[in-house]
Parts: C-alpha cells; sequence; structure tokens
C-alpha cells in the first residue's frame, strides 16, 4: 500500500465509497503526516452493511457448513500470516505503535483465526433424558448479525478478536473500527474475500462513535453487541442496547495492579513489571498500571525500576530496535500529559520521565511516579499512557486490599518467591485474570475478559464461542399414544 492511498468502506464483498462520498485524512502520529484517506460510514451505509450482514446469513454463508467455515478461518489466518510484513508496517505507522511489538500482535492474529478455527469443532448440543416418553436435545445457532466495535489501541489484533469467534459460531458480522485506524481490518476483510468469504459475512463501516457507532447498537438488524473500548462508553453502549434488547458483551477498561512481594526474584520481576505498563506506550487496558511493591524495598525497587524505563528506547515506530513508539495523537498525550500534572500537584514525585519531549509526533517520555497514594486520581484512573504509579504495601493482606480498592478487574500480576502465596493472593484479587511470576496477558485459549467496570464476557477462548451462540431446546414424545393432556 503506497502513501497517500485512498480507502473505501468493505461491504458485501466490495471495497465501496461512502454515501456521503467523505474521505478523512488518515495521520501517521510519530510524524504528523497523511498516511492515507478513509472513507467514513454513516447511517445509510451501516443499513447497507447490515442488510448484506443479514442477506449471507439467509444465503451463502447461513449455509456453510462448520468444516468449511473452519477451512475458511485456517486460511485467512494463513492469508494474514503470509502478507505479515504490510500488516505490520500498516498498523505501526496508523497507530505508532513499535513496530517490534506489531509484529507480536499480527502472529496473534493468526494464532487466533487458527485457534477457532479448530474449536468451533465444539460446538455441539446435548440430549438429556427427562423421564418416561420425552426425549430432549438442544440445538446451537448462531446468534445473527453482529454489530462489533473496537477501539485505536490493537486495531488489528481487536478486530481479529471480535471476528474469528463470531464467523467460527456462523454468525455474519458489521464491525466498527475506530475512525482514526481503520486501515489494518479493511485489509483484513479484503484477505478475507480472496480467500473465499462470500459477500456479506465481513462488513467493515470505519466511522465515528457517537454518530455511526450508535447507530449501529441500536439498529433493529443487530442481533448482538460486542465492544471493545472505555467503560464509559460501555455504559453508553449498554444503555442503547435495551431498546430493542440485544444480546451484549463489553470488554472494558482496567487499572490492572502489578504486585511485587520482598520475596520475589527482583531481577525477573523489575524489567517484566517496565515491560507490563510500556508495552504500546502503556496505551493497553491490561497494562500493570499500578505497581504495588513491599514497603521494606520500596526505595530499592523505585530506584531500579526507574532505571530501566529511562533505558527504553522510544522513538521511530518502524525502527526495530525501537521498545515504545508515538501516543495515538497529540490531544491523547496531551491528555496524559495532564494527570502526570495533576498526580504532582496531589503530591506524587516524578522520578522518571513527565516530559513533553520537543519535536514533532505524539511522543512521551516513560514515566515513573512515586510517591502514590491509592486514593489519587493518577491511582485510580485509567491513564492509557507510559505512567506507572508506585505504591508500597505493608503485608499480603494490605497488598490484596489495595489491588482491590479501584473500579477496574481486568488483570493482575503478582511476583514472588512462595508458590502457595502467588495461589492464595490470584484467588482473592477481584479480576478477570491472574498472572503469577509473568508478564504476558493473552493467549487464544486462556478467557480474557474483566471483574466490575472493566465488563462481562470472555474473549480468546472456547467460552467466547457461547457468546455468539443461543441455545435451542428442543422437546420429543416418543411415544406410541396420544398425550392428550387435558383429558378430552
Ligand atoms: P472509546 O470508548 O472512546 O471508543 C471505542 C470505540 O467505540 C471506537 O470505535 C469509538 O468510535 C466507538 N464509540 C465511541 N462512542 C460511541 C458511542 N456512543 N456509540 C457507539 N460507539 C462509540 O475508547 P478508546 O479511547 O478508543 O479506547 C481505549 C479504551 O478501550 C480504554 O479504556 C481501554 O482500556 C479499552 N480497551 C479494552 C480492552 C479489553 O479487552 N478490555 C482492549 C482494548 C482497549
Amino acid at each position: 500500500m503506497a502513501t497517500g492511498s485512498e480507502h473505501g468502506l468493505f461491504i458485501n464483498g466490495e471495497v465501496v465509497e461512502a454515501a456521503s462520498g467523505e474521505l478523512r485524512d488518515i495521520v501517521e502520529p510519530a510524524t504528523g503526516e497523511i498516511l492515507g484517506r478513509a472513507a467514513m460510514a454513516g447511517e445509510a451505509d451501516v443499513d447497507r452493511a447490515v442488510e448484506a450482514a443479514r442477506a449471507a446469513l439467509d444465503g451463502p454463508w447461513g449455509r456453510t457448513p462448520p468444516t468449511e467455515r473452519s477451512r475458511l478461518l485456517h486460511a485467512l489466518g494463513d492469508a494474514v500470516a503470509a502478507n505479515r510484513k504490510e500488516l505490520a508496517e500498516l498498523e505501526a505507522r496508523n497507530v505508532g505503535k513499535a513496530i517490534s511489538s506489531v509484529k507480536a500482535e499480527v502472529a496473534g492474529a493468526t494464532e487466533n483465526f487458527r485457534f477457532f478455527a479448530s474449536v468451533l469443532g465444539t460446538i455441539g448440543g446435548r440430549s438429556n433424558p427427562i423421564g418416561g416418553s420425552l426425549l430432549s436435545y438442544t440445538l446451537k445457532e448462531p446468534v445473527g448479525v453482529c454489530g462489533q466495535i473496537v477501539p485505536w489501541n490493537y486495531p488489528l489484533l481487536m478486530s481479529v478478536w471480535k471476528l474469528s469467534p463470531a464467523l467460527a459460531a456462523g454468525c455474519s458480522v458489521v464491525l466498527k473500527p475506530d475512525p482514526q485506524t481503520p486501515l489494518s481490518v479493511l485489509r483484513v476483510a479484503e484477505l478475507a474475500h480472496e480467500v473465499g468469504f462470500p459477500p456479506g459475512a465481513i462488513n467493515i463501516v470505519p466511522g465515528d462513535g457517537p454518530g455511526t457507532g450508535a447507530y449501529l447498537v441500536k439498529h433493529p438488524g443487530v442481533d448482538k453487541v460486542a465492544f471493545t473500548g472505555s467503560t464509559r462508553t460501555g455504559g453508553e453502549i449498554m444503555r442503547l442496547c435495551s431498546d430493542p434488547i440485544k444480546r451484549l458483551t463489553l470488554e472494558l477498561g482496567g487499572k490492572s495492579p502489578n504486585l511485587v512481594f520482598a520475596d520475589a526474584n527482583l531481577d525477573d520481576a523489575i524489567p517484566s513489571s517496565v515491560w507490563s505498563i510500556y508495552y504500546a506506550a502503556g496505551q493497553s487496558c491490561e497494562a500493570r498500571s499500578r505497581v504495588l511493591v513491599e514497603a521494606s524495598m520500596y526505595d530499592e525497587f523505585v530506584s531500579r525500576f526507574a532505571e530501566y524505563a529511562k533505558q527504553l528506547r522510544v522513538g521511530d515506530p518502524l525502527d526495530a530496535e525501537t521498545q515504545v513508539g508515538s501516543l495515538i495523537s497529540t490531544a491523547h498525550r496531551d491528555r496524559v500529559h495532564g494527570f502526570v500534572e495533576r498526580g504532582v500537584a496531589e503530591g506524587a514525585e516524578i522520578v522518571a520521565g513527565g516530559e513533553l519531549p520537543d519535536g514533532k509526533g505524539a511522543f512521551y517520555t516513560p514515566t515513573v511516579l512515586a510517591n502514590v497514594r491509592n486514593e489519587m486520581e493518577v491511582a485510580q484512573e485509567e491513564i492509557f499512557g507510559p505512567v506507572v504509579t508506585v505504591i508500597p504495601f505493608e503485608d499480603e493482606k494490605d497488598a490484596i486490599r489495595i489491588a482491590n480498592d479501584v473500579r477496574y478487574g481486568l488483570f493482575a500480576t503478582v511476583w514472588t518467591g512462595d508458590p502457595a502465596r502467588g495461589h492464595r493472593v490470584a484467588a482473592k484479587i477481584d479480576s478477570g485474570m491472574v498472572g503469577i511470576n509473568m508478564p504476558f496477558t493473552a493467549f487464544p485459549g486462556i478467557p480474557f475478559g474483566g471483574y466490575k467496570q472493566s465488563g462481562f464476557g470472555r474473549e480468546l477462548s472456547i467460552e467466547t464461542l457461547d457468546l455468539y451462540l443461543e441455545t435451542k431446546g428442543v422437546l420429543v414424545s416418543t411415544s406410541p399414544k396420544p398425550f392428550n393432556p387435558f383429558g378430552l
């Protein structure tokens, strides 16, 4: 794809113009330059896309048997792998993220298609004895047309997390990416068409949230909504899904704790904790942005952590050596800096970063805030940038109390040399996922999702399939005699 290229919507197996003709500049956040122009969908385009998705369900896609769906998903995973260089570069330029991390995300996208290609073989009902001459069985059916909405931080991966279980279950999809980052999923939709997905099974309609997104959510032709984004927007979507009532899953924000006990192997815990917040420049829902450290080694930990943070290579997303790229936009970078300034006003101490670098691009220096109390805004609100707060705790009970004293519950990491303590703490933390002595978060097969205000529903796992299926109970009489229930 050449710089300055134009991108249409993807509806009914074709790249098409928006009904309004609108093309919007797509900015490369690391340079501020224009990467290309993309069509922005409006209500008429959503109508067209939903209609195509419904026709696909009533037509060729609805008649595609599970074995063929599996083959198509494998083929799409292979196509993403074969085009990984193009996709990684497109994503790194569009989001500003370091290409080293984006390459891992593209590999994750392939794995995710392959995982759901395989596990769709588990879709099946069951048969129950009821007694007497009654037999029952259940059928699993695709829930229907799915409206899916994803954010800008992992546009490719979040789209694939949503598309793959929906398609595996036999649903058709209308997906709305963030208007700033539509390019990689539009390319994936083209690849899907090339490998043989029938028209209408996958439709991509980039557009604004409150306009196009809300219209898609409310659309009477949409049976289920799956949303990834902020908790505030998730609440709005939940309201929109109440009339008419829709099936809904929400993957929302986080303020995840990273608990480091004094008996941990610090040579492992410190660099891993640095990775856990600064990966993707902190713009991850599961970023471990609250580091909780046993008080007896708080000062040593803060100084060693800050040394690592200062060594991170921040810069050109396309340089293979870069570890932290730019943020999504200068507006978002200024918002992140505002959090840091208010944190300092509340008493936090900057021990690394906290600066707006000179020059072009939306870069922000990896920042460490010490002397933070858990009730401060910087410890409670999702900053969504390369900013970590480090908070001391006295003992295990205190660590769990602070870890849970937040409205979110997406992920938590525990670092300890005592395996029993690791399991004990994992059981008491209110979050959808816990890692013990390892920083990584997302694996196909392991349920990914939130407790509390981090949402509900799970991605990435066999359980996810059920969120795209209806269960129908069928009751059968095997009696040779009529029932005649009223004795008539
Ligand atoms: P956002 O909520 O502002 O936007 C997310 C998406 O929703 C975008 O496509 C946007 O256009 C759309 N949208 C906005 N308002 C809408 C409305 N009224 N109706 C319908 N659609 C609307 O979030 P963001 O700032 O783009 O993304 C960052 C957030 O996403 C963070 O809170 C992050 O934690 C969260 N996130 C969560 C997960 C997870 O799996 N839990 C993964 C990635 C990101």
